[in-house]
């Protein structure tokens, strides 16, 4: 124990964490020349695309500092607040942080928010100050920063260019020396914690842990506390960037464990590997189901793909027990399934992995957050209500209540002006303003998490021109004055558009949806009357004027090749559209309340 590291490298997205852990792979040469690629870390083709780390992976590397060997195992980190809880299982499973601050971006929100949670766990960190090979670097004003935020000396903060190489060998050695050894009993009961999980469709799911106390067997009958569940653990082994099957891994080693289950919902983040026979009694504290944040419909475009959409909705719970589903029906959509997702970004995923693995296209509803409604008869009772056109008729009901998070926003002085009126609009209310430099704020704000779903991100980026960064976390639930508008189409009432809105701003978003709406859905050979109402109220309206002329007329006479390569366009075009009643919807005008800037 006394020779082993574990470490994990925090940073805001963009300040290196990536370009870093490949480059201490390099300088230890756990990476074979064949093997070698950029950023092998993110190894989901997602991933790679979008420039983030989805989900967390360890790697094993082995260091020689002053004659000794040393085994130093890196545990990797989600880079987007959607996956914060497992950020914080994978911190949990470390006994030290790199905290990697871009020497031109300095200190931003993730820095902050990822800081505190390594604190939390008694972490020790490696301040390393990165990028300073760039000409816009300021390693002087940004070593400041960090002094002012962890109250470290200037000298203990290291300065590096993951790009160019420069301090990999001081943070080696850093974290050879910085970094206590590992603790634990290795003649207790199995004590291990689940950091992470990945589904492989051969070996079934592959469990990565972090040993406290005890070892763990190869064909050891274990156990997960929190499903108490009991399987054999059929193999067991260390991580490098192929698996390493070994006999035994002892307290304090991280390692992967292969018990043939096929489905990911049965290894939870968070939960404790003990032995079967002879169960420790403390498991490690911090266990969490992971809750859904933001709810959505998916539905099949061509209705009767409705059984093979749960066929892959199935297979992709398989390997991601994070997404919840259950069949719905709705109105104007026919049969689909309301799906929960920790965030944003998370169903965005789901959306793109039903397309490409499974080839299936769909429509996805207005994403919203999921309320507690209270009604007068049962007042004691939430109705938990996770698609607005469930929410019970208005009379009935006594008070709703909306999830609530604490957001972090740093951003220049200059901006705090135009931030804090955003946040405003968005029904924030300010709790803390500090000034971290004279030029640098961190502005903290309750704000409802429904506003952040709605657009949150693309304006904060417009108002502070990109210089400002965004972290939140939740707070619980808060009462609001929250009503439903719902939206007509040739006077019938689409159940999917549907919206809970703050009653000071129903009027308005209801008109902007309308004339959002407006612009989305194709002229048809009828006048298309769009309507907003609440209950029965209409509180906006406008029109889609018919056609007045067959577009193709004007190709007639034209090259046959035109016209029917515009037919194609138009087919196409039509792929994610769904016909409600006589009118034809496009995938866009399903989410346009999340755009009516
Ligand atoms: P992550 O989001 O924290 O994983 O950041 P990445 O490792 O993906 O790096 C983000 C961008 O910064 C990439 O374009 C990297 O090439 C670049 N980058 C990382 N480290 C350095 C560095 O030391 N110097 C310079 N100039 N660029 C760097
Ligand atoms: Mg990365």
């Amino acid at each position: 124990m006394k020779h082993i590291r574990n470490f994990c490298i925090i940073a805001h997205i963009d300040h290196g964490k990536s370009t870093l852990a490949d480059r201490l792979l390099d300088s230890t040469n756990s990476v074979t020349a064949r093997e070698k690629q950029e950023q092998l870390l993110d190894n989901m083709d997602l991933e790679r695309e979008r420039g983030i780390t989805i989900k967390s992976h360890a790697i094993q590397m082995v260091y020689t500092y002053e004659g000794q060997e040393y085994v130093l195992n890196l545990i990797d980190t989600p880079g987007h607040v959607d996956f914060s809880y497992e950020v914080s299982r994978s911190i949990a499973a470390c006994e030290g942080a790199l905290l990697v601050v871009d020497a031109a971006q300095s200190i931003q929100a993730q820095t902050i928010s990822n800081l505190y949670l390594a604190l939390e766990n008694d972490l020790e960190i490696i301040p390393v100050l990165n990028k300073i090979d760039l000409p816009s670097a300021n390693p002087e004003e940004v070593t400041d920063d960090i002094v002012d935020l962890i109250g470290c000396d200037r000298d203990e903060i290291i300065p590096a260019s993951a790009k160019n190489g420069i301090g990999i060998e001081d943070i080696l050695k850093a974290i050879i020396t910085r970094v206590p050894a590992p603790k634990g009993d290795e003649n207790a009961p199995l004590r291990a914690l689940v950091f992470d999980s990945v589904y492989n469709p051969f070996r079934g799911v592959e469990t990565y842990f972090r040993v406290f106390d005890g070892s763990i067997k190869k064909n050891q009958q274990i156990k997960f506390v929190a499903t108490n569940k009991a399987y054999s653990a059929d193999e067991i082994g260390t991580l490098k960037l192929v698996q390493f099957p070994k006999q035994e891994i002892k307290a304090g080693d991280v390692g992967y464990l292969i018990t043939g289950i096929k489905d990911a919902r049965e290894v939870k983040v968070g939960d404790t590997i003990t032995d079967a026979e002879n169960p420790t009694q403390k498991a490690v504290s911090g266990f969490e189901d992971v809750k859904p944040m933001v709810f959505a419909g998916i539905y099949p475009v061509d209705t009767e793909d409705y059984e093979e959409l749960r066929a892959c909705m199935e297979k992709l719970q398989l390997n991601d027990a994070s997404l919840i589903f259950t069949p719905e029906s709705s109105a104007a959509l026919g049969f689909g399934f309301r799906c929960g997702f920790l965030g944003m970004l998370h169903l965005e995923i789901i959306q793109e992995r039903l397309e490409r693995e499974f080839d299936m296209t769909v429509i996805t509803t207005v994403p919203n957050v999921s309320y507690h409604a209270y009604s007068t008869k049962e007042p004691d009772e939430p109705i938990i209500v996770s698609n607005p056109s469930d929410l019970p008729d208005p009379s009935t009901i006594d008070h709703v209540e909306e999830p609530y998070i604490k957001a972090s926003i740093i951003t220049k002085a200059d901006f705090v002006g135009p931030v804090m009126s955003l946040c405003i609009e968005k029904r924030g209310e300010i709790t803390n303003q500090t000034y971290l430099t004279t030029e640098r704020v961190e502005l903290t704000f309750d704000m409802p998490l429904a506003e952040i779903v709605f657009d949150f991100y693309d304006r904060l980026k417009t108002v502070s021109k990109g210089y400002a960064s965004f972290d939140y976390s939740p707070i619980g639930l808060r009462t609001s004055k929250l009503v439903k508008v719902d939206v007509l189409l040739n006077g019938n009432t689409v159940d999917a558009l549907s919206a809970l809105i703050h009653f000071d701003n129903a009027y308005d978003i209801g008109k902007r949806m309308c004339i959002k709406l407006k612009e989305l859905i194709p002229r048809q050979q009828f006048d298309i009357p769009i309507q907003a109402a609440i209950g029965s109220k209409i509180i906006a309206r406008e029109t889609v004027k018919a056609l007045r002329k067959d577009v193709t007329a004007k190709c007639y006479g034209g090259d046959i090749s035109r016209k029917r390569k515009l037919l194609e366009k138009q087919k196409k075009g039509k792929k994610r559209m769904r016909a409600v009643g006589n009118v034809e919807i496009p995938q866009e005008a399903f989410m346009a309340v999340l755009k009516l800037n």
